[in-house]
C-alpha cells in the first residue's frame, strides 16, 4: 500500500507531498527531502513521529 507524508502534517510550512511503497522507503525519501529542501537532519524522534503520522492516517 502506498504511503504518503506531507511536511504540513508535522507543522512545516511546505506543500510538498512525498509518497513511497513502504513506511521505511518513505522515511528515507522524507529524510532526503528534509535535508535538501529544509536543511534539517531527521533524527530518530522525528522519524518515529513521521511514521506514526503515516500509520495513523492509514485508518
Ligand atoms: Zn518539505
Amino acid at each position: 500500500m502506498p504511503v504518503e507524508f506531507r511536511c504540513a502534517d508535522v507543522g512545516v510550512a511546505c506543500r510538498a507531498a512525498t509518497t513511497a511503497d513502504t513506511p521505511e522507503e518513505l522515511v528515507a525519501k522524507v529524510a532526503e527531502h528534509a535535508k535538501t529542501k529544509h536543511g534539517v537532519e531527521l533524527n530518530q524522534t522525528l522519524i518515529d513521529y513521521a511514521v506514526t503520522e503515516v500509520r495513523s492516517s492509514e485508518g
